[in-house]
């Protein structure tokens, strides 16, 4: 089983989105386990303050250190594994299978979200192993990179998704992934009178060797 421990100042985000579909039957089966945690829950002042203006001035709040770096080494203390903590900026490397290959092959990871204007520097340079990016794009926060990173991690998981042949047919090693066009009934879709929007031919061929060459040679971007 893979845990999943969430640093976060908006909890309740990930409580409907876990709750759902084959992670919550995953969850369900103990093949993963995600714990969100509130980071105001690590502040010690009555307004459980997380951020404080910019150094140097600028627009926005930046996330404060201490807080982040209680909120990681009370979790991390809950076992003696070492946990890798994930920050997400979209400053970080830019998320990708292979990534999501490596770390499902850990048994705990900590993902950090940031909020505000972003996270003060010396949690990305002393606190995080990995920081990540899932585009180049700037989101309000890292609630939604943490979800995109859970599920890519979790599908990766053997029983997740149900049937691991299914999972081998898509990614073929740790260097990345296959995927190709894919059709299901009708074999010709008319949208209007005259038009008709038909499935690739050798598809219906039975013939699977020449099935797996189409595949093969279409499985590319678009
Ligand atoms: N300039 C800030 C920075 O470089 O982190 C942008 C802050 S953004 C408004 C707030 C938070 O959203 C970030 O700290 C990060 O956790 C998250 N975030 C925004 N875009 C992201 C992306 N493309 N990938 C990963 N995390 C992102």
């Amino acid at each position: 089983m893979i845990t999943f421990e969430i640093i976060t100042i908006f909890p309740e985000i990930f409580k409907c989105y876990f709750k759902e579909s084959l992670i919550s039957k995953a969850q369900k089966k103990e093949l993963i386990k995600i714990n969100v945690y509130n980071l105001r829950d690590w502040t010690d002042d009555k307004r459980k303050t997380v951020d404080d203006s910019p150094y140097g001035g600028g627009l926005g709040m930046v996330m404060k250190i201490e807080p982040i770096f209680k909120a990681i080494n009370e979790i991390k203390s809950f076992k003696k594994d070492n946990p890798k903590v994930v920050l997400f900026t979209p400053r970080g490397k830019k998320f990708k299978q292979k990534i999501a290959y490596d770390l499902s092959k850990e048994e705990r990871i900590i993902f950090v979200c940031g909020r505000y204007e972003g996270i003060d520097e010396r949690v990305l340079k002393h606190l995080a192993d990995i920081k990540l990016s899932i585009g180049d794009y700037v989101l309000m926060g890292g609630e939604l990179p943490a979800m995109v990173v859970i599920e890519t991690i979790s599908r990766l998981i053997p029983e997740v998704i149900g049937k691991e042949n299914f999972l081998k047919e898509r990614i073929t090693n740790d260097k990345g992934f296959i995927e190709y066009p894919q059709y299901t009934r009708p074999e010709v879709f008319s949208p209007e009178k005259g038009i008709y929007w038909k499935v690739p031919k050798i598809l219906i061929s039975g013939n699977h060797k020449e099935i797996e060459k189409w595949r093969k040679k279409h499985g590319k971007k678009i």
